[in-house]
């Protein structure tokens, strides 16, 4: 399989994953605020978490089971402002790992935005966030772990997107 480490694969990516961890078919509620997205949560005892996250958004979700039985997900994409999305794409660097999965490679991007003061920590760093992300995200569908990923990119996100 031709590696294909990008903005467009690592969030396609992430959309599975999201899609996949319960399994099931969910019906999702899209709000437009922080606040609403809270009050939902609120009402049906559920957290709020981030799902998902890249330069210019996050994304938070919260899930409950209505008393019918329906599985209804709570999601709310908030857009970075422009000037703290710069400050974050310049401090986000896009890592792709690999690993062996029998006979086959199976390869994965993270874009994180690691903490350090020197190139080679903030470098370090962005491996051992995106290894710990992959395996949290992966490992139960195809045995990803920290363990057994190799990075074979590191690469400044201003610098991925030219
Ligand atoms: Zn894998």
């Amino acid at each position: 399989m031709t590696p294909a480490p990008g903005d467009r694969t690592a969030s396609r990516e992430t959309a599975r994953t999201t899609d996949d961890a319960s399994g099931e078919a969910a019906r999702v509620v899209v709000v437009h605020d922080r606040a609403e997205i809270e009050a939902w949560a609120r009402a049906r005892g559920a957290a709020v978490r981030e799902v998902d996250e890249d330069w210019e958004s996050i994304t938070y979700e919260a899930e409950a089971v209505d008393p019918a039985g329906v599985r209804t997900r709570c999601r709310y994409r908030y857009p970075i402002p422009r000037a703290a999305a710069l400050r974050r794409l310049a401090r986000t660097y896009v890592v792709g790992m690999v690993h062996d999965v029998g006979r086959a490679r199976c390869h994965h991007v993270r874009r994180v935005i690691p903490v350090g003061t020197t190139e080679a920590e903030l470098r370090r760093n962005a491996v051992l966030v995106a290894s710990a992300l992959i395996d949290l995200q992966r490992h139960g569908r195809c045995g990803a772990s920290v363990v057994t990923l190799t990075p074979y990119t590191v690469v400044s996100a201003l610098e991925w997107e030219g």
